[in-house]
C-alpha cells in the first residue's frame, strides 16, 4: 500500500479537526487497527493509515471531526439517488481523504488532496448543529455525505445524521462500499440511505484502484440486510469496466442481492488522470441497459449520457406506465402514488415520503462485533473536540 504524501499545511489543518474515533481497537504495543473500512489498517504510534485522515497519536486513533471540505444545496438526484423523495433539495458535504485512487475521480481535488499536495480548498469548521441549520434553511427534506470517501469520517458522520434524522431529514451516504460490518452497523442507526459505487467486476480491476472486490459485494448485500435503502452506481469506463462480460458479470452479482435495486450506469466523462481518454458509449451503456433489464433487473438507469435520455426516467417495472421523469438529474413530473403506479398499482421500491422515527432503527448499544478500546469511548475525550462554529 503506498503511503499517501500528507501535504502541509492541509494536513495540519486537518489535525486540528479531529477527535479519537470510536472504530478501532488497541493493538496493545501502542498501535490501533483502524475498522472504519476495508484495509482494516494497522498504525502504529505517530503514523498514518492508507488514506491519510485518520492517524494513531499516543496508542489512540484521531478520525476527522467537525469540518467539511465542501457543500452544496442541489437537487437529491445529482447524487444518482432516485428511489428517494423525488424532487428533494439535498444539502451534500464532504470531507478529505479516499480509501481508493481512481484515476478518473470527479472529485479528486478534496478526495487525493493528501496525496497530490497542496489544494485551494481548505476545511471549514462547522459543528452538526449549523450543518443541519443550513439544511434545514435552505428548504432540504435531505441531508447527504459525498464527494471524498464519507466512511473515513464515520465517527462525525454518524454525529451530523443523528441530529439531522432528529429533526425530520432523511440521512444518506454515498460511498464507494469498501467497507466493514462494523462501520455499516454503526452508520445504520443514523443513515438511512446506502448509495454504493460498483466499480468493477474482478479484483485486477479493483486493484488497480486501490481496493478489493469482495468487501464492496459484501457492504452491498450487508446494507440490503440491515435495512439501508441502497442503489448502486457502476461508472462505465473505457479500458477499466466498458465490456459486455464486464457489465453482465456485475448485473448478475446484483441480482442475485435483489433485482430491485435500482443500478446506475454512468458513462465516464474525461476527468483527472483520465482527462485524455474518450468518454463511455453511449450505444455500449444503451445495450448494457437493455441487456441487464432481459436478464431480470427491474430498475436500471443511465446517466451521463444525452443520447440515453430515456434511460433517466422511472417506469413501472409491472406495466410500464412512465411514473418520474427527469432530465439533468432533476426530477420534472412524478406520477407515483403514494409508493404506486398510479395505473395498475404495483408498489415500488424507495423513501417515497419522509422517514416517520419508528421505521428507523432505535438501537444504541455498541456495535458488539467492534471491540472498542477504552480511548475510543466517545464520552471519553468530549472536550477534546475542536473548536466548532
Ligand atoms: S479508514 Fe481505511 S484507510 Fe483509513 S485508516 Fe481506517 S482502515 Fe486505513
Amino acid at each position: 500500500m503506498k503511503l499517501p504524501v500528507f501535504a502541509e499545511p492541509l494536513g495540519a489543518e486537518l489535525d486540528a479537526c479531529s477527535e479519537v474515533g470510536e472504530l478501532w481497537t488497541p493493538l496493545g504495543d501502542g498501535g490501533v487497527r483502524c475498522v472504519a473500512c476495508a484495509h482494516r489498517c494497522v498504525i502504529a504510534d505517530g503514523s498514518r493509515g492508507a488514506c491519510g485522515v485518520r492517524y494513531n497519536r499516543g496508542g489512540a486513533l484521531r478520525v476527522p471531526f467537525g469540518y467539511v471540505a465542501r457543500r452544496y444545496v442541489r437537487s437529491v438526484e445529482t447524487n444518482t439517488v432516485f428511489h428517494v423523495l423525488p424532487g428533494a433539495q439535498a444539502l451534500t458535504f464532504g470531507m478529505y481523504g479516499c480509501d481508493l485512487r481512481c484515476p478518473y475521480c470527479h472529485n479528486h481535488r478534496i478526495s487525493q488532496a493528501l496525496r497530490d499536495g497542496p489544494t485551494q480548498e481548505h476545511p471549514t469548521p462547522m459543528s452538526p448543529a449549523a450543518l443541519v441549520d443550513e439544511a434545514l434553511g435552505a428548504g432540504c427534506r435531505v441531508l447527504c455525505a459525498a464527494y471524498n470517501e464519507p466512511m473515513l469520517s464515520v465517527e462525525w458522520m454518524a454525529r451530523v445524521f443523528e441530529l439531522a434524522r432528529a429533526r425530520g431529514l432523511v440521512t444518506a451516504v454515498v460511498s464507494d462500499g469498501h467497507s466493514t460490518p462494523e462501520a455499516l452497523r454503526y452508520l445504520r442507526r443514523t443513515a438511512d440511505v446506502f448509495r454504493v459505487d460498483l466499480k468493477a467486476h474482478d479484483e485486477a480491476s479493483y486493484k488497480r484502484l486501490g481496493g478489493r472486490l469482495q468487501p464492496v459485494l459484501d457492504s452491498i448485500a450487508l446494507a440490503r440486510e440491515l435495512g439501508y435503502w441502497v442503489e448502486v452506481v457502476t461508472l462505465v469506463v473505457p479500458g477499466l469496466n466498458q465490456e459486455a462480460r464486464a457489465i453482465a458479470s456485475l448485473g448478475a452479482r446484483l441480482r442475485e442481492i435483489d433485482p430491485a435495486m435500482p443500478w446506475h450506469l454512468n458513462g465516464f466523462v474525461p476527468r483527472y488522470r483520465l482527462a485524455r481518454e474518450p468518454s463511455a458509449e453511449p450505444l455500449f451503456l444503451l445495450m448494457a441497459a437493455g441487456s441487464a433489464y432481459a436478464l431480470g433487473s427491474r430498475f436500471v438507469y443511465v446517466g451521463n449520457a444525452p443520447a440515453c435520455a430515456e434511460l433517466a426516467h422511472t417506469r413501472c417495472p409491472e406495466c410500464h406506465t412512465l411514473l418520474i421523469r427527469r432530465h439533468d438529474y432533476r426530477t420534472l413530473e412524478n406520477h407515483l402514488r403514494g409508493a404506486a403506479c398510479q395505473q395498475c398499482g404495483a408498489e415500488l421500491p424507495g423513501i417515497w415520503r419522509p422517514l416517520a422515527p419508528a421505521s428507523r432503527p432505535r438501537d444504541t448499544t455498541p456495535n458488539p462485533s467492534c471491540e472498542l478500546g477504552d480511548l475510543g469511548r466517545p464520552d471519553r475525550d468530549r472536550q477534546e473536540r475542536p473548536r466548532v462554529t
